[in-house]
């Protein structure tokens, strides 16, 4: 469990004394008074950093605040702890033999959750749990979605979420601005899905396979990966399994998009995952992978892509072409310079698996791109060919990494881009 400093509550008697000396002798900056109803206090915010100060004023002779004062005087009244998930913190203490003021927890300010831990159990500091508004303002969805294009059938796949730096999914773009479409957690990472496509045509063919399970658990905490549910569960809601797919196509070979192409079978030998299948990758993203240096190695983990090789099941293709009737790569560069995105066409529609180009619906603006491309003026290029023709053929764009929304269709309302999810 981790727990963060929110803010020191101090109860207040005299309001305009305690900010003669917070905001006025101090300098502190603090924002107009906040009612809350529930607690019948009024809070006046003074900042200090990452943590606050909340300087709590009564609003009735009976709230918890009037008690303390009557009892104690004015002073420090309670800290706050910010944690990703109350319920799970709670579970967590009660299984410690923690004393718990609430075992559910309640409404708090801003939409936030909260709930007390008892004195008695905290060193004589009354202790508050706080799960912010914004771990639930951003929508997540780990379910599938199944599309027809002409007589292609398109599923959006789910392996799990898990999250990257903020900044570095964002690049030039300052974090007031992404934040507030993508929130940051306390190590000020953003939530990620990832989310495979199944093409069902003249074969069955898996478009990346996302992150698959041979990574260790120091692997795991660094990037928040949460797979309950992963590509398994998504393959049996359509029926299939590992031994059903013919194809697998690779957009690049990172870790997030590659990393399920193997398994490691019981004797701890990695081998491909999907044992019936041909594994199609663009050459020149081969030769990078197996190539790396220090700036894209991070990326590339051999077991990902070697055994491939090994097991003589790997296919090379060298230039933009269809792959199997109706599915196309075409090369974008950019993120990798051989990164490729997937069109699926037929009786007349479309559809686009953008996968890095346009990892999430918060990168459909021009500079909003990865920190992590390696040619970012090849990613803005290709981007603004992509939604030029994606925009006049009404194509259906399916986003691997946007936590909530799997696919839409594009919108351009005078220069300003959004997307209407399908
Ligand atoms: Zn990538
Ligand atoms: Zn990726």
């Amino acid at each position: 469990m981790r727990a963060i400093l929110d803010h020191v509550g101090i109860a207040v008697s005299d309001v305009r004394a305690a900010l003669a000396f917070f905001r006025d002798a101090l300098g502190l900056d603090v924002d107009p008074p906040e009612e809350v109803a529930s607690q019948r206090v009024r809070a006046h915010v003074a900042h200090t950093g990452p943590a606050a100060l909340e300087l709590l004023e009564s609003t009735s002779a009976d709230s918890p605040i009037a008690r303390f004062l009557a009892k104690r005087g004015p002073g420090l009244h309670h800290i706050t702890l910010r944690v990703e998930d109350i319920r799970a913190a709670l579970a967590h203490l009660k299984a410690r033999g923690v004393r718990l003021v609430d075992e559910e927890p309640r409404p708090g300010a801003e939409g936030a959750l909260v709930a007390f831990i008892h004195p008695s159990s905290a060193n004589g500091v009354l202790v508050e749990l706080k799960q912010a508004s914004g771990s639930r303002l951003q929508a997540s969805d780990s379910s599938i979605h199944r599309f027809t294009i002409g007589d292609l059938e398109v599923v959006t796949l789910f392996d799990g979420f898990f999250r990257l730096d903020g900044g570095a999914m964002f690049g030039v773009v300052p974090k007031p601005l992404w934040s507030r479409k993508a929130p940051a957690d306390d190590r000020n990472r953003i939530l990620l899905a990832m989310r495979p496509i199944l093409v069902r045509g003249a074969r069955t063919m898996l478009i990346d396979a996302g992150l698959g399970d041979k990574e260790n658990e120091k692997f795991l905490e660094i990037y928040g990966v949460d797979r309950r549910r992963h590509l398994d569960h998504a393959l049996a809601e359509v029926g299939l399994s590992a031994e059903d797919v013919d194809v697998v196509l690779a957009t690049h070979l990172h870790f997030d998009h590659a990393g399920g192409f193997t398994t490691r079978d019981p004797s701890g030998r990695v081998r491909p995952r999907f044992p019936r299948a041909q594994y199609v990758v663009r050459r020149g993203e081969w030769e990078d992978a197996t190539h790396p240096n220090m700036r894209n190695r991070a990326s590339y983990l051999a077991d990902n892509f070697v055994p491939l090789a090994d097991a003589g099941v790997l296919q090379l293709v060298d230039e933009d072409r269809t792959i199997m009737p109706g599915v196309r790569v075409q090369r974008t560069g950019g993120h990798t310079p051989h990164h490729q995105i997937v069109f699926v066409e037929s009786g007349g529609r479309s559809a686009a698996f953008v996968a890095d180009l346009i990892p999430t619906a918060a990168h459909l603006a021009d500079a909003w791109i990865m920190g992590y491309d390696l040619n970012p003026l090849d990613t803005l290029a290709a981007k603004q060919r992509f939604v030029k023709d994606a925009l006049a053929r009404d194509t259906l764009v399916l986003f691997e990494h946007d936590p909530g929304v799997a696919a839409g269709r594009l919108r351009d309302d005078g220069g300003n881009r959004s997307v209407i999810p399908a």
